[in-house]
């Protein structure tokens, strides 16, 4: 009988270690390649405690180990071609149910309320695949039409067949969970800035409804949250309330909804430009009720900031993210080139230094509404020594390949060995 051995200590073996062990599959042992976590311990909520080893101790003391990968889907291919290049064969790779083919990391986790419309996957993407609409008034219908749309689609998607995802830049060849694994985690509202809510910015790149009034009436988000949470209140799963294009910060009731929240079970995570100071957030940070931050700071000085965001608010935003540093699980600091504008080096300086400072993780973007257009050489030349610099700091860059266009994704992952 093989012995088991989890492959990888992060974030995703934490999440997911007392589920696994609940289906009988239990370790000996971790084995990571971080070597500043070696001859630690993870410690399920059992408080039973798992030692991390290097591999070359895992292979000798355990000859019959089988390498279960407890890593997140995005990381898989990077790290089987590690564990090839280190000698180890394929049949000592066991993906936990995941099957390599054609999918998409968003599907079947996130249940957006988009405005009107529920959808199975963030409106951004190409193929805005709407379903049902005013969900004020149906969030349980909603939800009964989001599962099975989902189950049409990974169905589709393990026979290899694209389905109605066809064209989406974010359908990928990858290790995807077979979909008796797939759970939903997150209620994602967006796009709800409308009227008197709009966004205290202007982004040149934004496209969002924000600035733009909408003729008819609108569900009322506070309304809808409260449906969910209490939707959600006899769920197995940890459902995360994320909040995200449009700045939530900006809206008249973002008080009212976080206090809400924060007498709820459930976390939240937020896409917000980090320039509206919030007493209710910061109270939520305290208490661990923030699982994420994502903010767009898109330069590393005060002027490009400001050619880019059209407000002078850079300290503002820079001083919000230091209030937040070190309170939340993840703070995500995106960085969107844009050509001509923000792809030098002091930028980068400035920004990288931000980064260290908050320990943000850095993600690196192009323009997704652009996807059709290349970018120019020189600029997809600036995002590869950004992205090498972030690593060099040991900042765990990650390139959203999908807000590429491809064949600029195919040059990167190429250059970057992604
Ligand atoms: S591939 Fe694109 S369209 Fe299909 S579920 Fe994923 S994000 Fe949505
Ligand atoms: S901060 Fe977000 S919502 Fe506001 S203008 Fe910029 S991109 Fe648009």
């Amino acid at each position: 009988m093989s012995q088991i051995i989890f492959y990888g200590a992060g974030e995703w073996a934490q999440d997911n270690l007392e589920r696994l062990v609940n289906e009988g599959i239990e370790p000996l042992c971790f084995a990571d390649k971080d070597k500043k976590k070696h001859h630690t311990f993870i410690t399920s909520t059992m408080e039973k405690k798992y030692e991390i080893l290097p591999l070359t101790l895992i292979i000798e003391r355990y000859p019959d180990y089988t390498l279960y990968l407890t890593i997140d889907e995005k990381n898989h291919k990077k790290v089987v071609s590690y564990l090839k290049e280190q000698g180890i064969p394929d049949n000592r790779l066991n993906f936990l149910g995941r099957q390599k083919r054609i999918g998409c990391k968003q599907l079947g986790k996130t249940f957006v309320v988009d405005g009107d419309f529920f959808r199975i996957c963030c409106p951004t993407t190409p193929k805005n695949l709407k379903f049902f609409s005013f969900p004020h008034d149906n969030l349980n219908n909603g939800l009964k039409n989001y599962n099975s749309s989902v189950d049409y689609l990974i169905n589709c998607h393990e026979k290899g067949d694209l389905g109605p995802c066809e064209g989406c830049s974010n359908l990928m060849v990858g290790f995807y969970e077979c979909k008796k694994n797939t759970k939903m985690d997150t209620i994602l509202f967006c796009n709800y800035n409308w009227s008197e809510n709009i966004c205290n910015l202007k982004c040149i790149y934004c496209r969002q409804y924000c600035h733009h009034e909408r003729s008819h009436e609108r569900p009322v988000l506070k309304d809808i949250v409260v449906q969910a949470a209490e939707l959600f209140n006899n769920s197995n799963n940890d459902i995360i309330f994320g909040f995200a294009i449009g700045e939530f910060f900006a809206r008249k009731d973002a008080d009212e909804i976080l206090n809400y929240l924060s007498k709820q079970r459930y976390k939240i995570r937020v896409t917000t430009n980090a320039t509206i100071y919030k007493e209710s957030f910061m109270q939520m940070l305290e208490q661990g009720k923030v699982y994420r931050i994502n903010t767009s700071l898109d330069s590393g000085t005060k002027e490009t900031y400001e050619k880019i965001k059209k407000r002078d608010l850079f300290d503002n935003a820079v001083e919000n993210l230091s209030r937040f540093s070190g309170k939340c699980k993840q703070l995500h600091l995106k960085y969107v080139i844009i050509p001509r504008i923000n792809d030098n080096e002091k930028d980068f300086e400035g920004f990288l230094n931000i980064a260290c400072r908050i320990k943000a993780r850095i993600f690196i973007s192009a323009d997704y509404y652009e996807l059709k257009n290349r970018i120019p050489k020189d600029t997809l030349n600036s995002v590869i020594l950004l992205y090498n610099k972030a690593k060099e700091l040991r900042l765990s860059p990650i390139l959203l390949k999908e807000h590429f266009n491809f064949e600029d994704r195919l040059l990167l992952e190429h250059e970057l060995k992604l």
